[in-house]
């Protein structure tokens, strides 16, 4: 088995949408980035391709043309692809969501059903909370959204980095 963490961060601005998990939330601001700036989705893809130890989001997908305005979920699909064609599979993997508002606590089901329908798997493996930023720092002051997230994966079939000889049980 193989853990990973990822972590992101994307200002609220006017004029965007704004999209968490890969849902559409209505609310008077949204999150500026390259893409749709999902932050949530951003956070979990950095901890699936940390678990694998291959990078980062931001080598596989550049701020180039390609992924001007893309859902994050279909990053999330490659992604998903990527660690299946190396022979992982998810185990499972926890989110959380910083936010002042607006209250995500509506949305959990969907967006741990929208993520877990873009890699294949059953929305239980995914884990989906949210917290505030009690008014502290640019989360709190109502500025960003970001979000953290662990994956855990193991290699399909379970045969995982063997051990030495005289470790195993
Ligand atoms: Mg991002």
């Amino acid at each position: 088995m193989r853990i990973g963490i990822g972590y992101d961060i994307h200002p609220l601005v006017e004029g965007r949408p704004l999209v968490l998990g890969g849902v559409r939330i209505e609310h008077p601001l949204g999150l500026l980035g390259h893409s749709d700036a999902d932050a949530l989705v951003h956070a979990l893809c950095d901890a699936l391709l940390g678990a694998a130890a291959l990078g980062d989001i931001g080598m596989h997908f550049p701020e180039t043309e390609e992924f001007r305005g893309i859902s994050s979920l279909a990053l999330l699909e490659r992604v998903g692809a990527m660690l299946r064609e190396r022979g992982y599979r998810l185990v499972n993997a926890d989110c959380v969501v910083h936010a002042e508002r607006p209250t995500l606590a509506p949305y959990r089901g969907a967006m741990a059903g929208a993520m877990a329908r873009a890699l294949g798997v059953d929305p239980g493996q995914i884990g989906v909370k949210a917290t505030r930023g009690e008014g502290l720092g640019p989360v709190g002051e109502g500025r960003a959204v970001a979000a953290s997230a662990v994956a855990l994966i193991e290699r399909a079939g379970g045969g995982g980095v063997s051990a030495p000889e005289g470790e195993r049980r």
